[in-house]
């Protein structure tokens, strides 16, 4: 075989044209931290021939390595239009694009414009999405995700575990499977963590004017039977403890102000006796890269993970509409609470979330009773059957 012949075929396979070997590219010619990684991890040279950096060390490595990176990384998530049956009766379905539409899409992976065009004029395929005719990992958790709210919102709210025929069948997961789902996704992300023993939550209580509440009964959890309210996690009947990271977030989260109806506010500072599992939807890992293939399978899941939390704290008016918008999360957290496990097999004991009502605030919903809230007295802490304990003092504001 000729060379030339051997070349183009060598090309075909690796799916990019060559750049001449002596080319060779270092990490801040990239923004991308997985194309990054991958340069410094092999370099071999001392020049830069794109932004022309030098050291006395070497910093840059072949640019043909990288350049087959980037394909490797395009061709996870985006197929040749042909393989994709892109085409109907020699018309293109879905016009398929090149690959600097296919970079203009993504986060900026370099800002050096020779090496962007060494990029798009090596790489020369044509793309469309993989699989271009189902949906994407995310789209698959998305579509699920959404036929579920529809099902308990509307459809099925006490028995949508049975499954059922082909009404919910847009992605393959039916609302019967999409707690599982999820409770694997926030396994597989990381988002279960340890709460220390003495963290501090902020509990506000709307009163009238005339009541004054002090003791860790009236300010701790609601009795089951004052439980009347339908909240973000839980439904009617069924109380929690909801504090916030600060008193400021924990009156904002409780307390919407009625003109002509003068109230007040009690804030109660509780800590937590023990070390607990939680879940925690405030810190999201960031989605990785494309192009960093040992993480390849968590992208679909953090892309779901975040709308899913978008989805979570929404704010939603107590107009009555609440009793139906609220349904999903109570679903969830009642999930979390009961079936969900961690790791190591232990069941979580509440759940971390944004605020919806202040910037950067965080809440917490703890799956902890009236009577498992006690004063904080010296060695309150030591009586296992208790979990929370009002430190200080409690603070009353009014609202006249
Ligand atoms: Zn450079």
């Amino acid at each position: 075989m000729g060379y030339a012949k051997e070349m183009m075929l060598r090309e075909l396979e690796q799916g990019f044209h060559s750049v001449s070997s002596a080319k060779v590219v270092c990490a801040k010619c990239f923004t991308d931290e997985a194309i990054q990684a991958f340069i410094r991890d092999r370099v071999s040279e001392r020049k830069c021939s794109y932004c022309g950096r030098r050291s006395k060390k070497p910093i840059a490595a072949p640019m043909n390595d990288v350049l087959g990176l980037i394909v490797e990384g395009l061709n996870h998530e985006y197929a040749d239009p042909i393989e994709e049956n892109a085409r109907d009766d020699g018309e293109w379905v879905i016009d398929p694009r090149d690959t600097a539409d296919v970079l203009a899409g993504m986060d900026t992976i370099t800002e050096n414009r020779d090496v962007f065009d060494e990029i798009v004029s090596s790489i020369t395929s044509d793309w469309v999405d993989r699989p271009l005719w189902g949906p994407s990992e995310g789209d698959f958790l998305r579509y699920g995700w959404d036929d579920f709210v529809e099902a308990v919102k509307y459809d099925r709210r006490y028995l949508f575990l049975m499954p059922k025929e082909d009404r919910y069948s847009s992605g393959g997961l039916t609302p019967d499977k999409m707690l599982d789902q999820l409770g694997e996704v926030i396994t597989q992300v990381g988002l279960v963590r340890t709460m220390n023993a003495g963290t501090r939550w902020y509990r506000a209580r709307v009163h009238g004017l005339a009541k004054k509440y002090t003791s860790a009964t009236d300010l701790g959890t609601a009795p089951r039977e004052a439980a009347l309210s339908s909240n973000r996690m839980s439904p009617l009947g069924i109380p929690m403890f909801y504090g916030a990271e600060n008193e400021a977030t924990a009156i904002a989260e409780t307390y919407a102000p009625k003109p002509g109806t003068p109230e007040a506010v009690t804030v109660a500072q509780f800590r937590t006796a023990r070390d607990a599992s939680v879940v925690d939807f405030t810190v999201l890992p960031k989605v990785p890269s494309l192009f960093d293939q040992e993480n390849w399978h968590r992208r679909g899941p953090i892309w779901f993970l975040r709308d899913f939390v978008e989805d979570l704290v929404r704010p939603i008016e107590k107009d009555g509409r609440e009793h139906v918008d609220y349904v999903p999360t109570q679903v969830v957290t009642e999930y979390l609470r009961h079936v969900f496990r961690t790791e190591t097999g232990h069941p979580v004991q509440g759940v971390i979330y944004r605020s919806a009502r202040t910037e950067g605030g965080k809440c917490c919903v703890l799956f902890v009773g009236n009577d498992e809230c006690c004063e904080g007295a010296p060695g309150w802490e030591n009586d296992q059957e208790k979990r929370l304990g009002l430190t200080g003092k409690p603070k009353r504001h009014e609202y006249p």
